[in-house]
């Protein structure tokens, strides 16, 4: 089930309308809070694309009536918290270490420093794709599916310095953080919360800069 299905499944059952968001954040895998505007705003681990009616049911419930006991929720969280991860994950080598650049390293800080430690995905170098000739390189893609962080190899190397590769992991952790905001049926990847935080990386400028000025 894709992100807008489960939001209307829920909206239904619900009977009201939400703000869905749905994460990879392994410690908090539900939770529901009401915005200033009265609006419900509710956080789901991407596990949920694939649970039940009879869970999902579960789910409206707890929109509607906030309801305590969540017996089919706990027991879905329980039986996927570890094998939420998809086979592709564990066959996909993850490679971290770079010639230069520690990209496990990299992303340990900028867990602790920005996201309370709180992102639990794989980060592996890209592989090289030779020589194919690309208009605009992608530096970095976050893989939901497969919670896995890819990093373009082409930012290993001794002239790329520590605080762009750093750069390109924050904004690719920050996707892992917030999910993909559905609204109106639309999905925003870099919507105006992801923009304002973007910007909260020590180093953003001189980033910004040096992909305006040098080749990479
Ligand atoms: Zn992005």
């Amino acid at each position: 089930m894709n992100a807008d299905l489960l939001k209307s499944f829920i909206e239904r059952a619900a009977g009201r309308a939400i703000d869905l968001t749905i994460t990879e954040n392994s410690t908090s895998m539900l939770s529901m809070k009401h915005t200033p505007k009265g609006d419900i705003s509710l956080r789901v681990h991407r596990m949920f694309l694939d649970a039940s009616p009879e869970v999902l049911d579960e789910i409206a419930d707890f929109v509607k009536h906030r309801k305590k006991k969540t017996p089919l929720i706990r027991e879905y969280i329980r039986k996927n918290h570890h094998s939420s991860s998809p086979e592709k994950r564990r066959r996909a080598a993850i490679t971290p270490l770079g010639k230069y650049h520690n990209l496990r390293h990299i992303y340990d800080a900028l867990n602790e420093e920005y996201f309370n430690g709180q992102i639990a995905v794989e980060i592996t170098w890209g592989r090289n794709p030779g020589k194919s000739v690309y208009r605009k390189r992608r530096l970095g893609s976050c893989d939901s599916a497969a919670s896995l962080i890819r990093i373009h190899p082409a930012l290993d190397k001794s002239t790329v310095p520590r605080y762009l590769v750093e750069y390109v992991v924050y904004h690719e952790m920050l996707h892992a953080a917030l999910g993909i905001k559905v609204k109106n049926g639309r999905r925003s990847i870099h919507g105006r919360e992801f923009k304002l935080r973007e910007r909260l990386f020590r180093d953003f400028d001189r980033a910004a800069n040096f992909l305006k000025h040098k080749k990479i």
